[in-house]
């Protein structure tokens, strides 16, 4: 299997602001282009997309392709569950919005010290261990988004799982939030295959400030600021899986074209990436995915990811006209940020661990004190 999954968490969309208007034509296109060039693996969960992302499979791919010509992988998700009894009728309705009868992998999605005690209440790894015994779910492994020494507890508890799904790329290795080499050293000594997820941060990595740009494109200048993420990610010994959240043909035809044949970096190269993170830390953006597992959440609709990617943008290239612009549309439609109570919700979801209610505060001192007339 080639080392690239379809990532169904950022796909095209007929209304940027509506994610569940997802574009089936350009997705089917995108899916045929993925197929033909020998790739296989899909990704979805429930809450991607509001619940449209798994029957957005279903129409561009499930119904037009024979059902050995793919694998998909879906997520039990904890955030669903008030009883034992959620786990089959939620892991029934996955498999009708797929349109399929099993999943080739099959995760618990999101374990982290909350999860994990919701999982452990209601028998979610009974069920999970039930599934890949009834032939439901091939493989069976969980995603996971916290504290390695937890990672530890989990793989020495619960020995069946078959691999573990961790956030992997160059800026969050030695990052002391997310710790990822550690993550990865814990799977390695658990003889875990790794899936890796959010290789550009969620396209973070794909929008880098200028000086860190001019790093790669110094040194490369042919090669994509997303391949140098991809490869990086790829080369990661353990590592059988990649995936990417593509949005278009041109992402994905740049990643298809970096893992068509693989070639992991050099240590020269390795070199050039560790003053790429230097260039990038010294700018203080916000670490933001845009995985919108906050957004829901939040009493006053405020737009989190939007605002940080507003925030990110002046604190990289300067704060201009077009970021007010940005900043006054979404206000326009969403709760602001000095609407924010404070009541914590969007924090308890947030897996890269962002202090979202400060975080909001530098935004609103950035874009609501004394913004220009437009
Ligand atoms: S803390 Fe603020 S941003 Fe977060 S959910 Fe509550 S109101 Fe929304
Ligand atoms: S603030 Fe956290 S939860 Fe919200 S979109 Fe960003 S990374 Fe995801």
């Amino acid at each position: 299997m080639k080392k690239l999954g379809f990532g169904l968490m950022r796909l095209p969309l007929k209304d940027p602001k509506d994610q569940t208007n997802i574009d089936i034509e350009k997705l089917s296109a995108m899916a045929d282009e993925f197929i033909k060039r020998g790739f296989t693996y899909f990704d979805t969960a429930f809450p991607y997309h509001q619940g449209c992302s798994e029957t957005a499979f279903r129409e561009a791919v499930v119904k037009r392709y024979p059902r050995n010509a793919y694998t998909v992988a879906d997520k039990m998700p904890p955030w669903q569950l008030t009883s034992t009894e959620d786990l089959e009728s939620t892991f029934r309705v996955q498999l009708e919005r797929c349109g399929v009868e099993y999943f080739d992998y099959y995760l618990l999605h999101n374990l982290g010290v909350a999860n994990l005690a919701t999982f452990e209440k209601y028998g979610g790894f009974d069920f999970i261990k039930s599934l890949k015994a009834d032939g439901r779910a091939k493989t069976i492994g969980f995603s996971f988004h916290d504290k390695p020494s937890l990672l530890d507890e989990i793989l020495t508890k619960y020995t069946f799982f078959e691999f573990v799904q961790l956030q992997v790329n160059y800026l969050d290795w030695e990052d002391p939030t997310n710790e990822s080499r550690r993550c990865v050293e814990v799977a390695r000594k658990h003889n875990m295959p790794i899936i890796v997820m959010e290789p550009v941060k969620g396209g973070y990595l794909v929008n880098l400030p200028e000086e860190a740009a001019a790093v790669l494109k110094d040194y490369n200048k042919d090669a994509s600021l997303a391949s140098w993420a991809i490869r990086y990610a790829a080369g990661v010994p353990g590592v059988f899986m990649v995936l990417s959240g593509m949005s278009d043909t041109d992402q994905m035809n740049d990643n298809l074209n970096t893992m068509q044949d693989f070639k992991p970096l050099s240590d020269e190269e390795k070199a050039v990436l560790d003053k790429t993170v230097e260039a990038i830390k010294s700018k203080n953006t916000v670490p933001c995915t845009s995985c919108r597992y906050c957004v829901d959440t939040c009493p006053s609709n405020i737009a989190i990811p939007s605002y940080f990617s507003v925030y990110n943008g002046a604190k990289m290239f300067g704060k201009q006209f077009n970021h007010y612009f940005s900043f006054s549309v979404l206000a326009q439609s969403y709760g602001k940020p000095s609407d924010c109570v404070e009541c914590g919700a969007c924090m308890k979801h947030c897996p890269q661990r962002i202090n979202i209610i400060d975080t909001l505060k530098l935004v609103k001192d950035e874009f609501e004190k004394d913004p220009p007339e437009l």
